[in-house]
C-alpha cells in the first residue's frame, strides 16, 4: 500500500467502523482531507463536492498538525465530533452558522461524547466553538477500544506537530479541542493557510514495540500521544516563531526606533551607537 492510500484508509477504516457502532451504519460515504487549517483540528463540509456524474459527496478534513501532540484518543474525538455534524446534516437540523445546537448536543451524548463551550467538565453544551469529552462507560469509549483491538492505527503522524503552546498563541483553544463546522460557501476559513509551515510531510512509523498488539492495553493506548508513540527523532522541532523586530534605544536622548536584530544604528544627533 502506497504512504497516502495507508493514511487515507485508516481515516475510513476508523469511520467505518464508527459508523457501524454509534450510527447504526447509516451516514454516507465522505471524502476525507487531510490538510493544515490554522485552528481547526478538522470539519465537515456537506456536500462540497461533486462527481461529473453529478453526483454529490461530503467532506470530512482532519488537520494533521495537531496530531502529532494529540492523545490517541482525541484524534477519534475529533472524527466522531465531525461525524456527528454529518448524522445531523442528514437526519437532523443543523443550527445556523455552524452553531452547536441541542439536537447535536443530545447526538454527542447519546453516543459517549460529553459537548463543553469550556474543555472542562460542567461546561455549556451548545455553543459557537466546542470541545467534546468523551463519557466513562460510554459508547464512544467502548467503540474506540474495540477499533483498537482491531489494531487501529493512524500509520504517518505530521513530523511538525504544532504543540499547544503554539496554538495558544494563535489565540486558539488552548484543549486543542476547537474544530469549526464548514459551509461549502465558507471559502475564506477554507483556504487560509498556516502561516509558518514550510516543512512538511512524514517519515516515520509507529514502532512495533508500541503496537497495542504487544501488551499495551488498548486503553492505556488511547491516552498515549503520539509523541509517545513515536521514535524520539520522529518530530522536526517546532518552528521558531518569527523574530519580532528589535527595539534600539539611544542610551543620551532615549528616542527609539525599530528594525531587525543586528543593525548597527547611530543616533544624528548625539552620535552615539543605539542599543
Ligand atoms: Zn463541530
Ligand atoms: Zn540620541
Amino acid at each position: 500500500m502506497s504512504p497516502t492510500e495507508s493514511l487515507y484508509k485508516s481515516l475510513e477504516a476508523a469511520y467505518d467502523h464508527f459508523n457501524t457502532e454509534l450510527f447504526n451504519g447509516k451516514l454516507p460515504e465522505v471524502i476525507f482531507t487531510v490538510q493544515r487549517q490554522n485552528g481547526l483540528l478538522g470539519y465537515f463540509a456537506p456536500e462540497r463536492w461533486a462527481s461529473t456524474k453529478g453526483t454529490k459527496c461530503h467532506e470530512i478534513a482532519i488537520n494533521p498538525s495537531h496530531i502529532g501532540s494529540s492523545r490517541v484518543v482525541e484524534v477519534l474525538q475529533t472524527l466522531v465530533h465531525e461525524m456527528v455534524h454529518c448524522w445531523q446534516h442528514c437526519f437532523g437540523k443543523p443550527g445556523r452558522n455552524c452553531y452547536h445546537n441541542k439536537e447535536w448536543a443530545h447526538k454527542m451524548l447519546d453516543i459517549g461524547l460529553q459537548p463543553t463551550s469550556t474543555g472542562h467538565p460542567g461546561g455549556a453544551i451548545t455553543g459557537q466553538h466546542m470541545c467534546d469529552l468523551p463519557i466513562e462507560g460510554g459508547l464512544f469509549l467502548d467503540s474506540c477500544n474495540r477499533l483498537i483491538q482491531k489494531s487501529f492505527e493512524i500509520p504517518w503522524i505530521d513530523r511538525l506537530a504544532l504543540s499547544k503552546e503554539f496554538t495558544d498563541h494563535l489565540g486558539i483553544n488552548v484543549e486543542k479541542l476547537i474544530d469549526t463546522y464548514e459551509s461549502p460557501n465558507a471559502e475564506q476559513q477554507m483556504f487560509s493557510a498556516p502561516d509558518s509551515v514550510s516543512v512538511s510531510t512524514t517519515l516515520s512509523k509507529l514502532e512495533d514495540s508500541n503496537s497495542p498488539t504487544l501488551g499495551i492495553s488498548s486503553n492505556s493506548f488511547l491516552n498515549m500521544t503520539y509523541a509517545d508513540l513515536m521514535p524520539e527523532d520522529a518530530f522536526i522541532a517546532k518552528p521558531v516563531s518569527k523574530k519580532t523586530k528589535h527595539t534600539y534605544i539611544c542610551p543620551s536622548c532615549q528616542n527609539k526606533l525599530w528594525g531587525k536584530p543586528d543593525m548597527n544604528v547611530l543616533c544624528g544627533d548625539c552620535g552615539v551607537r543605539f542599543q
